[in-house]
């Protein structure tokens, strides 16, 4: 026998003798629980994509590949889960690990959130650079705009900058540019504006 969909007890017979639901009912019970997180879950993956663009840091574009990871994960866990559930399988391990998932789009956009606004006005440095190319895709939300300069980093070559579309229009390749740059109040240097020199 497995352990009780619902409460993850030991069951030996069909109804639960901690929770009292038979395995039928356990498994309505986890699926409730299971829409409201996925819920969750989604809501904050659809926000996270524009709150990240409010501050956006130097390396969004690495975060949101990283984001995208995290939610391709998150979702086959999703589709594993409610195979399990409908045959009524083992799940209290994956429905931990799914469960760690769900506020994670939202702690992640939490963080850039504090990140640029508790981040003090007097700290901008600036950075002398050119323009090297641009990169527009249009999107539902706000689309993606990148002005990619000459990297003032080291190690980096280019620093892909979220403009947007007024700047984006602004700049064309070949321009000297001054680029503003935060450095966070938690670490995260993010892109403050961008001026002709
Ligand atoms: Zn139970």
């Amino acid at each position: 026998m497995t352990r009780c969909l619902d409460c993850g007890s030991e069951r030996t017979a069909d109804q639960c003798p901690s929770c009292g639901l038979t395995s039928a009912a356990a498994e309505v019970m986890f699926r409730r629980r299971f829409l409201k997180r996925t819920a969750l879950f989604l809501a904050g993956s659809l926000l996270f994509p524009y709150l990240s663009q409010i501050y956006p840091p130097l390396d969004l574009d690495l975060m949101l590949v990283f984001f995208g990871l995290l939610f391709f994960v998150a979702l086959t866990l999703a589709v594993i889960l409610e195979r399990r559930a409908r045959r009524h399988q083992e799940l209290e391990i994956l429905k931990r690990i799914y469960a760690g998932f769900i506020p994670l789009p939202w702690i992640l956009a939490a963080t850039l959130l504090l990140n640029g606004k508790l981040d003090s006005q007097k700290k901008v440095a600036y950075h002398p650079t050119t323009v090297d190319s641009r990169y527009n895709m249009p999107g539902i939300v706000r689309g993606t705009r990148r002005l990619f300069v000459r990297s003032w980093r080291e190690g980096e070559k280019y620093e892909r900058l979220a403009v947007d579309a007024d700047d984006y229009d602004r700049f064309h390749p070949g321009d000297s540019v001054v680029v503003g740059v935060e450095p966070g109040a938690l670490g995260i240097p993010w892109y403050y504006g961008v001026y002709r020199q």
